[in-house]
């Protein structure tokens, strides 16, 4: 029988079924299962040492004959120890193996054998100890022993070496051609290792591979699979891509002299040219017939909101609706505050829905909405939940869009005839991530902030400076300042951490800061007492906001020049930024200063020293992702990260990046046929372990 790589591993020349099932448990159904298992590391043993020349303390490869062969038990315990002379042409050794009687079997007297392990040295000589051992025959030569070697995680009860032997016996039946999914213009274009080649050289790379490049996943044949792996995620997603882009939307805005003059008008300063350029990005899109499906991405205080009112305006100028989504209450109340302001010359009609809209209120909106007097509605998740008509919704704008789960972005582009969606983030995605979980979406980034700021300056700081801290806050509170004094909110002890900043609070106003005017703010409040508190700090009645991270996002008060991070090493690394964020947005120089409790982790002081080092959101996320993984940067909720069988989306990430370009070239040059398509509908979500992604 020949081999395929869907043949089922019961079918291999010793395997059971037994063996079968135990495979199977170990998540090896088939040899594709097997082959696409790669070592996580290699080692060379490919140097066979004359036996003269072997000093103790090396780690070395011999091959010689067997000349004499023993097994002995010890009187004491019963302990069975093994011992075989081995022997070449320069020399003879002992190897000695413990309690592994069966080798008198094995290694039997005249055979030839390559000998693996660390040399040692004790009173009766030279020796090895339990060394790798592999019997040279003419079929099977060097699969252990005598060259590069494989080594693979271990699962379940199918240990490494077992995996070893299967995948060569595999990689031996299996045919000189085997079936390619990668288009072949592709493969010749990127030059890439032919797929039958590849999988022999990732599982037994020929000894003139270099260990260096084998073990960081970095030789031709490894990045071939990877490649194969990421290309095939990616078709997907640009597949996906290009089928919406066959339904178009109902109305298509158009932009002229009069709109630009409009949007002019209600600019309150220059833009910058980060903002320039993604504006245009998004009002190309909007006259597109298609959807756009935008995901604009800026630091904290980079300018997005701006971005976001203009597409806004030439929605509105074309009889368009909109509607604005934030995360938050305060977030929301603050974009209906500003963009109110900002359009209150202009002819279009703004309101504010949230959780908290008394219902009388809340039914009027729901008519205005219903017949096109709201012509921009800001609000919270409730925008999604409720059952809201729109006259002519055209464009959505979520504002820090990752809180959004994936089904109620859907839900409201569902309402709406397909309108355009901007998504907006001040979480800077990693490269990679944004190409995972974000793959369908087109990206403009800001990387330039508006002009006048300068960068906030990082402290990290111990627990036990507090008091010189302090006194830096009453300086810059007698300047006229305003500070934040933050507190963890940890998941689970809500009402610990909620009874700490409120204690806090309370004492910083008695004991600490009695002559300056301080409030708390912190999730569990009600919405409108929120807002006071807000309104107040925001007008600077309030000289100490003391916090829980509810400030986090887009809160903006610009004469706040000071934070205190209580608590900094519980905080993941964007979290951090996002807080600091919160300061820097006037004109004044900031202060960060994070202090940490002892005892911290390796991995907090990394995050905090990380953070003091740079501004640069972009960075910041990466260096974030590489401590947390990815699975954890965004939490795996609402995350589009796939399973992955050979790719890390850490190490591999240049990879990533080729196979997205690639699968959309594929895509848009020529559709898709064939194996790839049938790929897609019947396997792709299953073999990466996705749900529907709105
Ligand atoms: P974010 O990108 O974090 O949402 P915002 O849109 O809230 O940032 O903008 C931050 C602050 O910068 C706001 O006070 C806003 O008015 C101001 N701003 C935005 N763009 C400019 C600009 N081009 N020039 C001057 N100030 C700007
Ligand atoms: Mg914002």
């Amino acid at each position: 029988m020949s081999l395929d790589l869907s043949t089922p591993l019961q079918f291999l020349k010793g395997v059971g079924p037994r063996k079968a099932a135990d495979l199977k448990r170990a998540g090896l159904a088939t040899v594709e299962d097997l082959f696409y298992r790669l070592p996580f590391r290699y080692e060379d043993r490919s140097r066979m040492q004359p036996i003269v020349s072997l000093r103790p303390g090396a780690r070395a490869a011999v091959l010689g004959e067997i000349k004499s062969a023993k097994l002995s038990i010890t009187r004491r315990r019963g302990f069975k120890i093994f011992n075989a002379v081995i022997g070449d042409t320069s020399g003879a050794i002992r190897c000695t193996w413990m309690n592994q009687a069966f080798l008198v079997d094995v290694l039997q007297p005249h055979l030839s054998v390559v000998i693996f392990g660390d040399v040692k040295l004790d009173s009766s000589g030279l020796h090895f100890l339990n060394p790798e051992y592999e019997v040279v025959s003419d079929d099977l030569t060097g699969v252990h022993t005598g060259r590069i070697v494989p080594f693979y995680e271990k699962t379940g009860v199918v240990t490494p070496n077992m995996q070893r032997k299967l995948v060569r016996h595999a990689l031996n039946e299996l045919p000189a051609q085997i079936p390619d999914m990668l288009p072949e213009e592709m493969r010749g274009r990127l030059q890439l290792v032919p797929r039958r080649a590849a999988l022999e050289e990732s599982h037994f790379p020929p000894n003139d591979a270099l260990l260096e490049t084998l073990n960081a996943f970095r030789t031709p044949s490894q990045r071939r699979l990877i490649f194969e792996e990421f290309f095939l995620f990616q078709i997907g997603h640009a597949w996906r891509r290009h089928a919406a882009g066959t339904e178009l939307k109902a109305f298509v805005p158009k932009v002229d002299d009069r709109i630009r003059a409009a949007a002019a008008k209600i600019l309150p300063f220059k833009l910058t040219a980060g903002q320039r350029q993604a504006i245009k990005e998004i009002v190309d899109d909007m006259q597109r017939p298609q959807p756009m499906h935008r995901l604009l991405q800026g630091d904290v205080g980079a300018g997005k909101t701006i971005v976001a009112l203009l597409a806004a305006l030439v929605a509105m100028e074309n009889g368009l609706q909109v509607a604005f989504m934030a995360p938050t209450e305060i977030l929301a109340g603050q974009h209906f505050g500003t963009i109110a302001k900002l359009l209150s010359q202009s002819r279009f009609r703004v309101d504010l829905l949230t959780g908290s809209t008394p219902g009388l209120q809340k039914h009027t909106l729901h008519s205005h909405i219903e017949r096109g007097t709201t012509n921009l509605i800001v609000g919270t998740h409730a925008l999604v939940q409720e059952s809201i008509k729109f006259h002519k919704l055209g464009l959505v704008v979520i504002d820090e869009q990752h809180r959004f789960g994936v089904a109620q972005r859907g839900a409201l582009r569902a309402k709406g005839l397909r309108p355009d969606v901007l998504l907006m983030t001040a979480t800077p995605i990693p490269r990679t991530l944004a190409l995972t979980d974000y793959s369908e979406l087109d990206v403009s980034k800001i990387t330039d902030l508006p002009p006048g700021r300068t960068p906030v300056k990082t402290w990290v700081k111990p627990e036990s400076r507090r008091d010189e801290i302090y006194q830096t806050v009453r300086e810059e509170l007698d300047r006229g300042r305003q500070a934040y004094i933050i507190y963890p909110l940890v998941e689970g002890s809500e009402k610990i951490d909620l009874k700490s900043a409120t204690e806090m609070a309370d004492h910083l106003q008695a004991e600490i800061f009695p002559a300056y005017r301080i409030a708390l703010l912190h999730g569990r409040m009600k919405s409108d007492a929120k807002e006071r508190v807000m309104h107040a700090f925001a007008a600077g009645q309030i000289q100490i906001l003391v916090s829980t991270t509810v400030v986090e996002v887009g809160v903006d008060v610009p004469n706040a020049s000071i934070m205190i991070v209580e608590h900094a090493e519980r905080f993941g690394l964007s979290q951090l930024h996002q807080l600091r964020g919160r300061v820097g947005r006037g004109q004044f120089e900031s202060h960060c200063f994070l202090m940490y409790q002892a005892p911290w982790t390796d991995d907090a002081r990394e995050r905090l020293k990380a953070l003091a080092a740079t501004n640069d959101g972009f960075a910041i996320a990466e260096k974030d992702l590489e401590l947390r993984g990815p699975g954890d940067f965004f939490g795996t909720r609402q995350s589009g990260l796939p399973k992955l069988r050979t790719g890390d989306l850490v190490r591999d990430r240049e990879i990533m990046e080729d196979a997205h370009r690639e699968a959309r070239r594929v895509v848009d040059e020529g559709g898709l046929a064939g194996d790839l398509l049938q790929f897609i509908q019947q396997q792709w979500e299953q073999q990466f372990g996705l749900i529907e992604v709105g």
